[in-house]
């Protein structure tokens, strides 16, 4: 039975869309990585203006803190412990009843994603690291799925369609992740809610563009704004694909067979979880311990760093090692730890 599609008449009016390119959007099949900024703004827009098939993938719960810019969520989901993807299908389908939202409370990584992008017209990246966004990435170009990368933290934001083999990928212009001394997170630097507005509309009037067959017009480049300044930039057009890329040229995908990217066993009696990396990491201790000071208590010598905090009532203790390892302690939750990791230390 078709669907009814006047409640998009407003989009659909406009030239560019039309009420047929408005029902390839209705029947179009989207995975979003990640709901928290970036994510709920997607999801929010995409799900009022047509798209009605939507997984989202997150592994996190809504917290206080996040009610500042996470559009989606509000106080009785932060005292309800609800996790974010669920939190964010309860009111995605509250704005649109005729919307099929699954929502999956997982860590995505290498052992499931394919599962989730397979089979997708288009898959949206709401995440927080750069671990994932490379495993996005391999999956994406390996079953041939467009993909919209975002990102921001402080005033700065950046996003980029990628089309597999078509426009550079994410490994074209990043050959490997910032190291995490280099790398601010929202949770060390802070962010302004504006930026994330902007960014996660960039990225769904990209994916509007895709889901209604005009993948054509995609914007070129990686596009960098800086909303306290006004200021934007673009790096690179569609046509600069990296011909030495491992990615989108050679095909080697090293996260999706789990040989990169992060690794994690929870260790046993101790209520802890180990978070290791094979990237051969050198971390500078100084520079993490300015970024941690005002999240908790730090010690460090030469060999390990320590941080004692507290998130939503519960005591952490994170003991982060030279090569990037780190114990995570107060939790043997995997993707809790996982989630700790990217917040604080990041990549
Ligand atoms: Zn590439």
């Amino acid at each position: 039975m078709s669907k009814d599609i006047s409640r998009y008449q407003r989009q659909y009016l406009f030239p560019k869309i039309g009420e047929e390119r408005q029902r390839k959007i209705s029947s179009s099949k989207v995975t979003l990585i990640g709901c928290g900024a970036l994510g709920t703004v997607i999801a929010n827009t995409l799900v009022r203006c047509g798209v009605e098939n939507l997984t989202i993938v997150d592994r996190d719960f809504v917290e206080l803190n996040n009610l500042q810019r996470q559009v989606l969520f509000n106080e009785e989901d932060v005292e309800n412990n609800l996790p974010k993807a669920i939190a964010a299908k309860q009111k995605l389908e509250k704005i649109n009843s005729q919307a099929n939202i699954e929502a999956i409370v997982a860590d995505a990584n290498y052992s499931n994603i394919e599962n989730l992008v397979k089979g997708r017209d288009l898959v949206l990246d709401g995440t927080d690291n750069f671990d994932v966004r490379y495993t996005i990435n391999e999956a994406c170009v390996k079953h041939n799925i467009p993909w919209i990368y975002g990102g921001c933290v402080g005033d700065q934001g950046l996003t980029m369609v990628v089309i597999p083999k078509k426009t550079p990928c994410l490994s074209c212009y990043f050959q490997s992740a910032p190291p995490p001394e280099l790398t601010p997170t929202c949770d060390t630097a802070g962010i302004l809610s504006p930026i994330v507005n902007i960014v996660s509309s960039l990225q769904s009037m990209e994916a509007i563009k895709i889901l209604s067959g005009q993948i054509e017009q995609t914007t070129e480049g990686l596009y960098s704004y800086n909303v306290w300044e006004k200021r934007s930039q673009v790096f690179g057009t569609k046509q600069e694909i990296d011909p030495e890329c491992p990615v989108c040229q050679k095909e080697k995908f090293e996260y999706l067979s789990g040989d990169k990217g992060m690794r994690t066993s929870t260790l046993c009696g101790r209520n802890a979880v180990q978070i290791s990396r094979d990237d051969q990491l050198k971390i500078d201790f100084k520079i993490i311990a300015e970024k941690l000071e005002h999240i908790g208590k730090v010690t460090s010598n030469a060999f390990l760093l320590k941080c004692d905090f507290n998130e939503s009532g519960k005591d952490y203790e994170l003991t982060l090692f030279l090569d990037g390892r780190a114990i995570i302690k107060g939790t043997n939750d995997i993707s809790r730890a996982k989630s700790i990791y990217s917040k604080y230390i990041s990549v």
